[in-house]
């Protein structure tokens, strides 16, 4: 299909918004109290929840109700079943040379996801290797942890590094984050970029990181990858692929989410998007918010040399009570905008292909949605719009598990293969 085909079958579907199938209960009562039912019926996996470097430390205890948007205690509260915590790693400069750097920052992360679920918290949260671990330890009534790597700059140039850090428990790795990798392409440039496309795409470096990904069994990130980096992904990798936390271009004009036409090729791939609640990525601000946004800054000062942090007491009320007034003209993106996009995507690419993330703790979190103890509003606006039972559960993690049971498939396929020509070729 063109591009403008697929620009115009968006506009179309974008007329289709709050339309879902099923039927609407339209009293609040009664949408509160299925919401609730269905909550508790299905497992709710959230794809993308970043830590701290201290993470699992005297200072920051995820068995204790913190100040981080995901804990133990919040996701009891919320009803949040599952979540990737993420090993991520900041993209440096240099390459080479921050190779062991990168390394060692995601084994500090790796370690402390492990003290959690075999030192401080055993009973109450377990690591899942595998798609049916998920499901295993849930029905134990435990929580449950897996791990996503953001950031495919943590190989450097050791394929045998992926090995590793699947036995470590990794299940996806995005393939680069802001900044061009070895890898591929970014969706954000960094400054030290030289140009918008280092590669055009995926780099054969990049083919090979995928074909070891797939054998295996991580599943391929397409999160914060160029477009082109995105489609040549769809393309090169032999199990589906999924968006671990990227919401619809059409809606929200950002590099970081989803086109018409990549969501299409995510959907013939078998993949799964999984819309996330960044503020950014859900609505994107008018520019007269912008700029009341920056007269604020301006009045007060602020800037590198002078942070909120550093305003007297009156002052910082008064700039309080004015960036109030600016969020009241210019409402902050809320649920309802978040699941406009669910919508949208489900409208385009069908229920199958689509799930939820929030990037709690690495910039995610909306009105409504602000933290895991909020979690059971997104069932309520979803059963509100019509959703089923049976299409929540495909959305709040069917889907990503049935992706992850697939790349297991592959995986097990091409070491099969890699077996046979192995004894075929000894003599
Ligand atoms: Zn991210």
């Amino acid at each position: 299909m063109d591009s403008v085909k697929i620009l115009r079958l968006g506009a179309a579907m974008g007329l289709l918004l709050c339309s879902c199938a099923g039927q609407v209960p339209a009293d609040p009562g009664d949408i509160a109290t299925r919401a609730r039912r269905i909550h508790h019926n299905v497992l709710t996996l959230d794809t993308h929840v970043d830590i701290p470097v201290d993470f699992a430390s005297d200072s920051v205890d995820p068995g204790l109700r913190g100040r981080y948007r995901v804990d133990l205690p919040k996701m009891e509260q919320g009803g949040l079943d599952a979540v990737f915590w993420i090993v991520y790693v900041r993209q440096t400069r240099e390459r080479d040379a921050a190779a062991n750097a990168a390394h060692t920052a995601a084994m500090v992360k790796f370690d402390a996801i492990h003290r959690v679920t075999e030192e401080l918290y055993p009973e109450q949260i377990e690591l899942a290797y595998t798609a049916d671990d998920v499901a295993r330890i849930h029905a134990a009534g435990k929580k449950v942890a897996a791990i996503g790597i953001e950031n495919g700059f943590v190989i450097g140039r050791d394929l045998t590094l992926i090995d590793r850090y699947h036995a470590l428990g990794a299940r996806y790795i995005t393939l680069a984050h802001g900044g061009h990798n070895d890898i591929c392409d970014s969706a954000t440039p960094r400054a030290w970029d030289d140009s918008t496309a280092e590669h055009g795409g995926v780099s054969p470096f990049g083919a090979q990181v995928i074909a070891a990904m797939n054998r295996v069994g991580i599943m391929v990130d397409v999160s914060h990858i160029s477009r082109q980096s995105m489609l040549d992904a769809v393309r090169l990798s032999q199990a589906p692929v999924i968006a671990s936390h990227s919401s619809v271009r059409a809606l929200a004009d950002h590099p970081r989410n989803l086109d018409d036409e990549q969501m299409l090729a995510l959907r013939d791939n078998g993949g799964v998007m999984q819309t996330v609640a960044f503020g950014l990525y859900v609505k994107v601000d008018p520019p007269e918010k912008g700029a009341a946004l920056q007269a604020l800054r301006t009045t007060f000062g602020l800037g590198p040399e002078r942070k909120l942090e550093d305003l007297a007491p009156p002052e910082r009320a008064e700039h309080d009570t004015r960036l109030a007034t600016i969020h009241n003209a210019w409402p902050p993106p809320n649920v309802q905008d978040f699941v406009d996009h669910i919508d949208y995507a489900v409208h385009l690419i069908g229920i199958d292909h689509v799930g939820i993330s929030s990037d709690f703790d690495g910039g995610g979190g909306i009105d409504g949605w602000y933290d895991a103890s909020q979690t059971l509003n997104v069932t309520t606006e979803l059963v509100r719009r019509g959703y089923t039972e049976p299409q929540i559960r495909k959305l709040w993690g069917g889907n990503l598990l049935r992706v992850w049971h697939e790349t297991e498939r592959v995986a097990a396929l091409l070491q099969a293969q890699t077996m046979t020509e192995t004894m075929t070729q000894t003599p």
